[in-house]
């Protein structure tokens, strides 16, 4: 018996939902999820393992239009498939949802409406990768190039897997459309950026006083911090 049982969250990873789950999302998401929550299940702790489909993600976007269908039929399709096969595969998941439902769409409103009151959002202009041969802006993670590393001839757009460090699209060199290898031209287009560089103080004390933290997991937070927190666009074309 667990006299003093612990409330356990356990968010695994959203997948875009454009095609069926293959052997590396499952080794990679959902089975250490599901040891690490079957443990606490074990050892008598309270524990929620939640997660969902991202119906939202430019792939499944980029698909409905290669297919002419729209995004809706697309992510439904595959949603069914994941939520079926996470099943059969005995995965334990209290909740396995999506981003097209009411509650989804009123609680991301819901947060976005208070970040705007508190004057945490601003509408900036950037330069973003555009498609001349597909006529799209093209998501950080649709575009390759050199990273300044110079170890990764192959980075992505959000991060080089090689160096790890966080990227934008305008550091790559020779940049490529990851679509079609054809060479975008960077266009003027406007987003909302989360001001993280306004709560950089507030956050980091709040992960100064987290104990329960692991170590290197809260070293690892902070040096991201004291790197100086950039502020992000949240929002796409
Ligand atoms: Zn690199």
């Amino acid at each position: 018996m667990n006299n003093n049982p612990k409330n356990i969250l356990v968010c695994v990873a959203w997948p875009y939902v454009n095609g069926s789950p293959h052997l590396g999302h499952i080794a990679g998401m959902s089975i250490p999820a599901d040891i690490f929550a079957r443990y606490h299940r074990l050892i008598g702790n309270k524990v929620a393992m939640v997660s969902g489909s991202d119906m939202h993600g430019t792939p499944v976007t980029l698909l409905a239009n290669d297919l002419g269908v729209t995004p809706e039929e697309i992510s439904l399709k595959y949603h069914k498939i994941w939520s079926k096969s996470l099943l059969d595969m005995n995965f334990l998941y209290d909740l396995y949802t999506n981003t097209h439902t009411e509650n989804h769409m009123k609680i991301v409103q819901d947060i976005f409406k208070v970040l705007l009151e508190k004057n945490l959002l601003e509408i900036r202009e950037q330069l973003m990768p555009y498609s001349i041969t597909e006529n799209i802006f093209l998501s950080d993670r649709l575009v390759e190039g050199e990273c300044p590393c110079g170890n990764n001839d192959k980075a992505r757009g959000d991060q080089c897997e090689v160096c790890g460090r966080t990227l934008d699209p305008a550091d790559l060199k020779n940049i490529r459309s990851k679509r079609d290898g054809s060479i975008p031209e960077f266009r003027k287009t406007s987003h909302y950026f989360l001001k993280l560089s306004e709560m950089q103080n507030e956050i980091k004390e709040w992960i100064e006083n987290k104990d329960g933290w692991r170590q290197n997991v809260k070293n690892q937070s902070l040096s991201f911090i004291n790197e100086g927190l950039k502020d992000r666009a949240i929002t796409r074309d």
